[in-house]
């Protein structure tokens, strides 16, 4: 591609309003403008690395055994009538009228699509497994577009939804789209970690998101320095095994603490530790109260608690309510002498405390001495309650936890039958029975993921594209187009690159130097050639851009070399 023909609007300023790298290098190199809020337009370049991002998914999905089509975007209401998302999606959901008053959905996803025309045309056990995917252009009415394509109110998706006939064929696919994002993540080059995720409202119980660690991610991840385990941390399981001192217990006394009501703050009035202060928060977990205590130095986690008594709701309580159910302010809370009917559980650190601290239930007041099992009981039980914890042993006994900030890039999981069931996607099974076909969905978000690349390749100069992802592999620059020599040996190279498949731009443009080398690495096109001063003897410099890496090379020889650094 002649650069004089194509649209590539670089800035040289930094955009006010970009805040982070992608954001920022995606506007100036002339890939992305904005047209709304989280509204962008993909310019040549960018479309050029969707549709590399594209057909590298679409290999891995094909391979998955799925099968491409492509459903509407506009879907009418009465589907998420049937599945209840028309009441529960809120806000993001992007709704409008046509002419006739009827109402629609631009759609953010699409289980509701799939749903209605699977269970139309498939009413046997004998058609499934079936696995579908589409990329497609999404709309989702975020309460906060920013960062770009990172969060964005349109966005690419490919989405795929299997079905089955039982869970088995469902753990199969799974694993199979599992591996094909895994697949997908690792030829675009990226650091990431298929992180174990709470499956949260969707109802599902097996999921994981691809996390792109990053700073900017808004995600923490718990990661093992040394295997594959990786976890979002609200999942991670704490495996310590905590020891008991053999210290002498003391008895239990009660001390004034006067204004002292943190853990920190009691810890250094009293001069112990924080590990042997006992935390009590009280949570109200569906429609009960239920005391909860870690240990001092832990966070107790509340996804764990909701997990424990399978709650749909666990929040703390209020200071109205604490006071109400515990007679005392939010600071005071301990598990000695309670109501019978409060249920108190513990993290499996606070057993093996031996002379601990913890509030009295009484202003101003704490008990020292405290000994957990002498001095009060759990009811119904010490379990898994805090977050991990860098520094953790890793779950899978392998290494130690680090944290780090992710992307979401992809999102598998297993929904079961919930939209199945509401939307009566049945077949018959082999007995003849009437069955809710179990599905499955997995997306990956295609735009975000070029957004990604970005974030993680770059340089003080620009993008530095991985080679299977870049717009054009080689980028032939004339140092000086008014020179015959310079420019013929140009477009000389330019043809002959085209000759062998090779994706080029040949900046033709009558821009200074500089500028042109600006632009160049701005873009970051993997290989440039500069034709300069030696063009009359075929000799021009190639120059790898992301390691700044340069050679002199005979014209003779160049497809061959060229071809070393971009074909792996
Ligand atoms: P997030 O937690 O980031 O909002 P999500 O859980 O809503 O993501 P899914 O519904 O699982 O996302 O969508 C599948 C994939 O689509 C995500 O893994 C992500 O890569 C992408 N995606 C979701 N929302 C956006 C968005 N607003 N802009 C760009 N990509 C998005
Ligand atoms: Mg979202």
């Amino acid at each position: 591609m002649k650069q004089s023909m194509t649209l590539i609007p670089t800035l040289r300023e930094i955009p006010s309003d970009a805040e982070i790298k992608s954001h920022q290098l995606l506007l100036r190199a002339g890939y992305i403008r904005q047209n709304a809020s989280g509204i962008y337009s993909y310019m040549p370049l960018a479309k050029k690395v969707l549709q590399k991002v594209e057909a590298i998914v679409r290999e891995e999905m094909d391979r998955a055994g799925a099968v491409e089509l492509l459903m509407p975007a506009l879907t009418p209401a009465e589907l998420w009538q049937e599945s209840k998302r028309w009441y529960s999606y809120g806000p993001e959901l992007m709704r409008m009228k046509d002419r006739h008053d009827r109402d629609f959905v631009i759609g953010p996803t699409h289980e509701e699509v799939i749903t209605s025309l699977v269970r139309d045309e498939v009413k046997s056990y004998k058609r499934l497994p079936l696995a579908l995917y589409q990329i497609q252009t999404k709309f989702r009415d975020e309460q906060r577009p920013r960062f770009g394509l990172l969060r964005g109110r349109e966005f690419i998706m490919k989405d795929a939804y299997s079905f089955h006939a039982n869970h088995e064929s469902l753990d199969e696919i799974y694993t199979k789209i599992f591996d094909a994002y895994s697949n997908v993540f690792r030829r675009c080059g990226l650091d990431f970690r298929a992180v174990i995720a709470d499956s949260g409202a969707m109802g599902g119980k097996d999921t994981h998101e691809f996390m792109v660690l990053s700073d900017v991610g808004e995600d923490t991840i718990a990661y093992s320095d040394t295997s594959s385990f990786a976890a979002n941390i609200e999942m991670a399981p704490v495996v310590v095994e905590y020891e008991k001192s053999n210290e002498q217990e003391f008895a239990l006394e009660k001390v004034k603490t006067e204004g002292q009501k943190t853990i920190d703050e009691v810890s250094t009035y009293l001069n112990v530790e924080p590990s042997k202060c006992i935390k009590s928060l009280l949570f109200k977990v569906d429609e009960s109260f239920v005391l909860v205590l870690v240990r001092g130095d832990h966070e107790v986690n509340d996804i764990k608690v909701k997990n424990l008594f399978d709650a749909t709701v666990v929040e703390l309580a209020t200071p109205e309510e604490t006071r109400e159910i515990m007679n005392c302010s939010v600071g005071s809370l301990g598990p000695i002498q309670i109501a019978e009917n409060i249920q108190v559980i513990a993290d499996h650190a606070v057993k093996m405390i031996v002379n601990g601290v913890c509030g009295a239930n009484e202003e101003d007041y704490h008990y020292i001495g405290v000994n957990p099992d002498r001095d009060f009981s759990i009811n119904p039980q010490y379990a898994d309650l805090r977050f991990i914890q860098v520094g953790d042993p890793s779950p899978d006994g392998e290494g130690t936890i680090v944290f780090a900030r992710g992307i979401e890039v992809g999102h598998v999981f297993k929904l079961g039958t919930r939209y199945s069931e509401a939307m009566n996607a049945m077949f018959l099974d082999e007995n003849g029975r009437n069955q809710p076909m179990i599905m499955g969905s997995y997306g990956i978000g295609v735009s975000r993921t070029m957004a990604a690349v970005v974030e993680q390749f770059n340089d003080e100069n620009g993008i530095v594209w991985p080679v299977d992802l870049a717009p054009y592999k080689v980028h032939v620059i004339p140092v000086n187009n008014k020179n015959d020599s310079q420019r013929s040996l140009a477009e000389n190279i330019y043809d002959q690159l085209q000759n062998n498949g090779i994706d080029v731009l040949f900046d033709d443009r009558a821009e200074r130097p500089g500028v042109k080398f600006a632009d160049s690495d701005l873009i970051g096109i993997p290989v440039r050639i500069t034709v300069g001063k030696r063009a009359e003897e075929g000799i021009v410099e190639l120059k790898v851009r992301s390691n700044g890496e340069t050679l002199e090379v005979n014209t003779e020889n160049l497809i061959e070399t060229i071809r070393s650094f971009i074909v792996k």
